[in-house]
């Protein structure tokens, strides 16, 4: 162990356990654990599906989004998800870099065949920004941009009030309120977006965060999350 590694130990992205040597940046006992989706995915949004005889999940058979393909690598379960809690919440920017990884082995394929002009993070409130100190999809489109040279543009986005806890809403105030929540500050001229964030799982906000790009002239809107809920 050397001294940078007593002075900032760095810890296991998925069980936070502080690791050292080749047990970073995941342990060898989650190394074993970890399981990328696999099998049959809904077409739009990636999301597992059980019967692959279908092309979309339930979700996206329901309703029509506004945005035009998604991936996700990981089910936003077990370990990965208190992973991701403590990503977002508890100041573990450090596990972007293996999320970076992930997504880099997993879906830069996907990525290129969209062939982008930016990546956007999904923004958070100015309020939350403050009280967690960055915005985790922040983070990510960061690593991701650096890794595949793509540009970020985490400006011209912005949450401008904190939404009402989602849960309380019928689906369509819902819908109403994220649309307000969201603005987009100054003029862009992409005709693929890539939205960035760290978990996809209703795709209500990537929805209208899609919508609003449409109508500002982009053409392909994309989602690219580390995670993804189950299907409905
Ligand atoms: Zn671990
Ligand atoms: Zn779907």
């Amino acid at each position: 162990m050397n001294l940078l590694d007593i002075l900032y130990p760095k810890h296991c992205a998925l069980c936070d356990r502080v690791v050292t040597g080749r047990e970073y940046p995941v342990c060898f006992s989650c190394r074993n654990e970890l399981k990328p989706i696999d099998g049959p995915r809904c077409m739009r949004c990636s999301k597992p599906i059980e019967n692959e005889t279908e092309e979309f999940c339930l979700d996206c058979k329901r309703h029509h989004f506004s945005y035009d393909s998604g991936f996700a690598v990981f089910l936003y379960s077990g370990k990965l998800k208190d992973s991701v809690l403590r990503f977002k919440y508890a100041g573990r920017q450090e596990y972007s870099g293996f999320y970076g990884q992930m997504m880099n082995l997993f879906a830069s394929g996907q990525v290129k065949r969209w062939n982008p002009d930016v990546l956007m993070p999904v923004p958070v409130h100015r309020a939350k920004l403050a009280k967690r100190g960055y915005n985790q999809a922040q983070v990510l489109a960061e690593t991701l941009g650096k890794m595949w040279n793509i540009p970020v543009d985490g400006k011209t986005l912005k949450r401008k009030k904190n939404t009402r806890a989602q849960k309380e809403l019928d689906p369509k105030e819902r819908k109403r309120n994220l649309r307000e929540a969201f603005v987009l500050e100054g003029k862009i001229n992409y005709h693929t977006v890539i939205l960035i964030d760290d978990i996809y799982t209703t795709g209500s906000t990537v929805d209208v965060l899609a919508g609003l790009l449409k109508t500002n002239g982009v053409k392909k809107v994309c989602f690219l999350t580390l995670c993804i809920g189950k299907g409905f």
